[in-house]
């Protein structure tokens, strides 16, 4: 049993009260590997954010579960050594499938785990759900649940529909089950094509796709329901055009990719959601500045010459998501 405190880790129970009373959200970003992580901690020290990095089980399996532990232990340090004197740093299992891989995180290091039995009928999510509580709540790790369903594909995560939220079924939930966060279904999905181009209506200037607008009022019901609960978003990727003109100018193959306008996300992070998660935009990131070095500089065979600029574009981008779409910077200080 490798407890998450050891590891220097904290759970989510603190840092969603206050994001949620303090009109924010806490940024959930994915990550599988060395680049990614040094650049979320940057980001995250250099603006004193609490983050939750955040795992799925198609990232562990490539990271390693055991190299994953002490990654997060070192991003503990490394966030110490940058100056962020308390850091407030969240490990987090991403779409838990069942309840022995969110048992297995648990019991090795994770201050946090999903478990997602939106798929299953109702009756099983929430037995599911309330097993995953029992266990994890043992040793002081929160749970997130889910109830409706996201369209789009989120590694071994697939559903072709969305099903919103039902606002009537929340408290019911929330109560049997016992999670600390509910993530909810308002219309975001997840990857880089989040709507068809017949979802969306065309900007007569640009020429770009406009996205349909998030289901606000499933928002608001949940919201009235459910008073100062904490509200995750999934699938919440705004897929920044300039990313995919430099991919598709480099080589590059992403038509109409699209995401979810920053400005209701903002909206969002506003009212009672508190975990907004990104991870689109990163892969997005970190392909475009890597196809552009392979693009002028076709000799480059460093792989630091290249994985290197990626890790500032994505640490430019953490910083602009924390600061100007969550509002969570100065949180952690
Ligand atoms: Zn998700």
């Amino acid at each position: 049993m490798v407890d998450y405190k050891s590891l220097g880790l904290v759970n989510t129970k603190e840092m969603f009260a206050k994001a949620v009373h303090g009109g924010y959200a806490i940024p959930a970003f994915n990550f599988n590997n060395m680049e990614q992580l040094q650049a979320i901690i940057k980001a995250a020290a250099d603006t004193k954010s609490p983050v939750i990095l955040q795992v799925s089980k198609g990232a562990r399996n490539y990271a390693n579960a055991i190299l994953l532990r002490y990654m997060a232990q070192g991003a503990v340090e490394y966030a110490k050594s940058l100056g962020w004197e308390h850091p407030q740093i969240v490990l987090h299992l991403d779409h838990g499938d069942s309840f022995e891989l969110c048992k297995d995180c648990v019991d090795n290091g994770f201050s946090s785990v999903m478990i997602d039995g939106s798929h299953l009928p109702y009756e099983e999510n929430v037995a599911l759900t309330k097993k995953v509580c029992d266990y994890a709540h043992k040793y002081g790790v929160t749970v997130e649940g889910e109830l409706g369903v996201l369209a789009g594909v989120e590694d071994e995560v697939s559903s072709d529909h969305h099903t919103y939220t039902d606002p009537e079924e929340v408290v019911d939930f929330v109560t049997r089950t016992g999670v600390d966060s509910l993530a909810i279904s308002i219309g975001t999905s997840h990857g880089a094509y989040k709507f068809t181009p017949e979802q969306c209506t065309r900007d007569p200037k640009t020429g770009r796709l406009v996205p349909p607008p998030l289901a606000f009022d499933v928002l608001e019901g949940v919201e009235a329901k459910l008073p100062g609960f904490p509200i995750v978003l999934h699938g919440s990727s705004s897929v920044p055009q300039e990313y995919v003109d430099i991919i598709n100018e480099n080589g590059g193959k992403l038509p109409n990719a699209i995401g979810i306008p920053e400005e209701e996300l903002r909206k969002a992070a506003k009212m009672d959601v508190c975990k907004i998660n990104i991870d689109s935009d990163s892969r997005l990131a970190m392909t475009a500045a890597i196809r552009k070095v392979f693009e002028e500089k076709p000799a480059e065979f460093d792989p630091r010459k290249y994985l290197g600029p990626a890790r500032d574009e994505m640490e430019k981008l953490y910083k602009h998501k924390i600061e100007n779409v969550l509002g969570s910077n100065g949180k952690a200080e």
